[in-house]
Formats: C-alpha cells, structure tokens, sequence
C-alpha cells in the first residue's frame, strides 16, 4: 500500500477531521474568543529545528491557515546561557524553507520581559511569589516527589514588603548568581509537582542575546510562556504531551494576572518521532557537539538543515505531516513511510540522469571509426522523465568505449542474474543491445574490462525483430564523463529505538552510516545541476546536489520502496 493508497479518504467538500480540528470547530461554533483562532510556533533558540518540530510547525501554521486564523513565530529566549542569534536565524530560515510564512515579523519572550517582571512584582504584593534564599539543591530536594510530601521554605512565610524589596534588590543586581530566587507560592502538598511553589526568577549574571545586559534575573520557561501567548492573544496554545502536568501551572498563573485579552487554551498532542534517529535537540546536539557527525546541517540528521540537504523536499515533508494526522498517543512512525513521502514526490519531479558510482570499463569491438580513424560518438535521445513527459528528452553521448556499474557484470553469473556475463545480450538505457563476447582480469583476478559486439539494427535499445532482453543497464561514455563524488548512507542508528537496550543512544550508532565514493563518472550533463537540485541516477536512486560542494552528490533515498515491503510483511 502506497501513501497514496492509503490517504485519509476524502471528496473535495471533506475537511479533514481530528480532535483538534474538532475542538477548534467546537470553539467557533459556540463564538469561544470571539470566534478568533491566532496560534503561535514557540521555539526555543538554543538548536536547530529537527523533523518533529516540522509536525508543530504544520499543525500551528497550517491549522491557523485552514480556519481563518493566524499564527505568529515566537521564540522562547528566556535562557541567556544556551541561547543564540545563530539558532534565531537558521530556525526562521527553515520554517520559510518548510512553507510557512508568519504574517509577522518574529517575536521574542524577551519583549515582554518588563511586562513579566510587572507582573511578578503583581503576585508578590498580592502575596502569591516570595524569595527564597536557598540553594537550588535545598530546593529541589524539599518539592518531594510523588508520595513525598513537600517540605515548606522557611523563607515562604517572608512578609510582602520584605519579598518585594528583594526582589527588586535582585533585579537591581545587589545578589550574585544562585543567590536568590523568585518562587510562587502554591501549594507544597500539590499532587501535581509542577505547583509546588515553582521558581519564577533566577539570577543569572549573564548577556542576552536579543536584551544585552539590560537584566541580571531571567524568567523560567513556565513563567513565561503561557503569560507571552496571553500578551499576543494567541487563542489555541499548541504544544507536545509533556506539556501536559504544566498546564494547571499555566493557568494559575492566568488565573491570578490583570491579563489584557482572552486568556489562551493550552491542548496537547503526541511528539512525531521515527525509528533508527532521535528527535530531541540534545540528543542531536551531543552528536555534533561529540563530532559524531559533520554539523547540524549533516545529510545523516533528522534536523530540517540534514534533511534539506539530504535532498528531502519540504512538499513531502508537508504531505507526510497531513497523512499521520495528530493525535494524543505517542506514536513512533517507520522512518521508511516518511522515505516513501519522499520517494513518491522526487518520482515526479526529478530528472532522470545516468551515473556509474563503481565504474569498469565496456570496448564495444565492433564500434565504427570516423573518417579521421577516431572511434565515433552518437548523439542518443533519453526521456529526462517518463512520469512527465513535458520534461521531454536530452542527448547523452554513446561511443564504443563506456563506463558501466561493476556490479553489472559477472564473469560466472550466479542463478537469477540476468545483467551482463559472457555470451549474454543486454540493453544499454536508450542506445543498442550488446552482446559479452570476453573480459579481462588484473593479476588479483578483478575485472578490468569487458568486451562486447553491439547490433547496429538495435538503434534507440529497440530490436526491430523483437527480440527480448532481461536487462537494461545505464552507461556513461568514457570520452564525455565527468567526475562526481558520492556520498551514500545507512540510517545513522542501527537500532529501531535508539538507545532502548542502555539507555544511551550513542551505544546504537551506527559505525558505517556513510560511506563515499570518490569518483563516479556522469554522463555530461549532470556538470549543469544546479547545487541543491536533486535527480534520479537511473537504477541507483535519488541524489541531491550538495548546495555548497559543486559536484558532491548527496544519496536521498533508493529507489526501492521498503514501506510497501513492510506492509506486506505486517499484512502477512
Ligand atoms: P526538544 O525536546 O527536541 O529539545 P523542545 O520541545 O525542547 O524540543 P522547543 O524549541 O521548545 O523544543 O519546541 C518548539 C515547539 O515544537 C514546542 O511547541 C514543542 O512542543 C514542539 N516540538 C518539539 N519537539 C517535537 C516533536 N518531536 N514533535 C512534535 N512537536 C515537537
Ligand atoms: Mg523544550
């Protein structure tokens, strides 16, 4: 079964339908906010975007898109020691790479770190936040855990006046870092953890990307998040299952702020993760940082960067979002059904191409000579895609002295080899049928070349007595070739889940993910490709031109499909 196949059914009057797509139906038929939906993507700049954030990406973009709404890219930079421009700029690079353009310019949490400091000086005047003088540690010891009981800050019961003058000590710099901090005061018996008495401020001494030094205290992720999609109005607040225990904290803190909109409704759903790779930007992180890889942007990683160069296009990552749909159980997807999304889309659109990666010799013996007594050189037609005949033809050299796949000759053909051995009659892709009639060897025994006679009536790799051949083989004129160089890969981890068996992913690299051929031999025109185009090698698969490597071909995907493979072993 084919993705296409296997497509939610649906007439052109059909929306899709799904418990989001539900909820937010529900919300305008009942006029909830208005009748508005406004949804925001809120990366955190401190990594590059992976495959995963590609499904939020879609869900909060394109849900925004389908009801009318709109939908902001907001970056949650509230932590000045892991975050960077460099992610800032790479992540709005690909969310536009992947299709979306915000209608707005992006906006930072760090703007509204004055209206959240207000707001905090709110909660301690209200006496809801006071400062702890305590140690990270002490803390974190005294919130207990499921069944523990919390122990209560001998700090908690400090008098509103007294918090507040700290607490504007420490905005003002007088405390070094880990000194203090600012923590609501919840309920330290909660069953929920997430609200016993969560830290609001740290002091962190340390230079912000976007605010310089203007602060010296930074906001937690959970202080900040749901109050900056209050201050946008974001009306449906997207976001992952782990989310999930954080959701009564976000809206403790609503409920108790003078908040200038419609508050926002956080609903959460499943992460996308695929077998054989991690999608968690520390793990990535740790696989660059460790020099596992070549950087962010290396064809092996599930990062939009990787993948892009990878020669993924962002229609079948798109169309891959929509077909797994969205739902609240966490699933891990074949990372073969996304390589069929792949495949299905690159069949359409790539050009067909010949390259040899491991090339031996062909001397076709009874080839013509020109009148200078120079072996001759026909001009054949090939189809640049027959799945699009628009795309029409280009003429590739044939001569008698051509490049052809090793692989593609045996001197003892084994049962069910039916590609070129002695006394065997083959096609070559669009020109004529040869026959083997020897070979040669070097002293280790390794073919050098191989002889062949080829029927001049066979113009064009059609017998005119129509005779059949069990194969068709692709072929690069010697003469004519350029050099390309060929990075081929195996999935990165070598088990399904990674890191499943000992808890470390890194235990499960795959060792020989890469492996690169130096010199492959093309027919002339794939010198044209431009850098970042992807064509097919005929027989061999799909490749993208390296966009800063002239001549560095990057293997996409094969050819064949393994997810038709696995649905049928599971249909068995
Ligand atoms: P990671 O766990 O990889 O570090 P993150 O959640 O910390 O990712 P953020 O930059 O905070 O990364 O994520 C931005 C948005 O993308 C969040 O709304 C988050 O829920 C969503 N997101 C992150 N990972 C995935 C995933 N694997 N599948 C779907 N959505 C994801
Ligand atoms: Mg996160």
């Amino acid at each position: 079964m084919s993705p296409a196949d296997d497509a939610p059914d649906r007439g052109p009057d059909t929306a899709p339908t799904d418990f989001l797509r539900e909820l937010i139906r529900s919300d305008m038929a009942d006029g909830t906010f208005g009748g508005r939906i406004q949804t925001r993507f809120p990366p955190e700049p401190n990594g590059y975007l992976h495959i995963g954030h590609a499904k939020a990406i879609c869900l909060d973009f394109g849900l925004a898109a389908e009801f009318g709404g709109t939908c902001n890219l907001r970056f949650d930079d509230t932590n000045p020691d892991t975050e960077d421009t460099e992610f800032v700029e790479a992540i709005v690079d690909d969310v536009a790479w992947l299709g979306f353009e915000p209608e707005r310019a992006p906006l930072y949490a760090s703007s509204y770190f004055d209206q959240l400091y207000a707001w905090a000086e709110h909660l301690v005047s209200a006496g809801l936040a006071y400062v702890d003088d305590q140690d990270g540690e002490t803390i974190s010891a005294q919130r207990g855990g499921f069944g523990r009981p919390g122990v209560e800050s001998p700090f908690r019961t400090r008098s509103i006046e007294e918090n507040l003058d700290l607490f504007r000590r420490m905005r003002a710099g007088e405390f070094p870092d880990g000194a203090r901090v600012l923590r609501a005061k919840i309920d330290m018996q909660h069953d929920n953890m997430q609200l016993r008495d969560p830290v609001m401020y740290r002091i962190r001494h340390a230079h912000h990307h976007r605010t310089g030094d203007d602060w010296c205290i930074y906001p937690t992720y959970d202080w900040a998040h749901g109050q900056s999609d209050a201050i946008e109005g974001v009306t449906h607040s997207l976001c992952t299952l782990e989310f999930d225990s954080h959701r009564p904290l976000y809206d403790w803190y609503l409920d108790h702020l003078p908040l200038p909109s419609d508050r926002p409704r956080q609903t959460e759903f499943a992460r996308l993760e695929f077998t054989y790779t991690v999608t968690s930007k520390r793990k990535l992180a740790k696989l660059v940082e460790d020099r596992l890889v070549d950087g962010w942007d290396d064809p092996r990683l599930p990062t939009l960067r990787g993948i892009r160069r990878r020669g993924y296009p962002a229609a079948a990552i798109r169309d891959f979002c929509e077909f797994i749909g969205v739902a609240r159980t966490v699933s891990r997807h074949e990372i073969e059904l996304l390589e069929s999304f792949v495949r299905r889309e690159l069949n359409a659109t790539a050009l067909r191409r010949m390259v040899v990666l491991r090339p031996v010799r062909l001397t076709i013996t009874n080839w013509p000579v020109d009148e200078h007594g120079a072996a001759a050189v026909e001009w054949v037609e090939v189809a640049n895609n027959p799945e699009n005949p628009d795309e029409g033809v280009r003429r590739v050299p044939f001569s008698g002295s051509l490049w052809i796949e090793s692989d593609d000759f045996r001197a003892e053909p084994p049962p069910k080899f039916f590609r070129l051995s002695p006394g065997r009659e083959v096609r070559l892709r669009g020109a004529y049928f040869v026959t083997c009639t020897g070979f040669e060897t070097d002293d280790a025994g390794n073919v050098t070349e191989v002889m062949c006679t080829y029927d001049p009536a066979t113009t064009g790799g059609n017998a005119p007595d129509g005779r059949k051949v069990k194969s068709t083989m692709h072929w690069v004129s010697v003469d004519h070739a350029v050099d390309v160089m060929v990075a081929l890969y195996e999935r990165l981890f070598a088990a399904e889940v990674p890191g499943e068996a000992t808890g470390d992913p890194l235990d499960d690299l795959n060792p020989t993910s890469r492996e690169v051929l130096e010199r492959c031999r093309a027919e002339p025109i794939v010198g044209e490709c431009p850098p970042g185009s992807v064509v097919q090698f005929e027989r061999l698969g799909y490749f993208a031109h390296d966009p800063s490597t002239a001549g560095l071909f990057h293997r996409t995907v094969g050819l064949r499909d393994e997810w038709a493979n696995i649905q049928r072993r599971s249909a068995r």
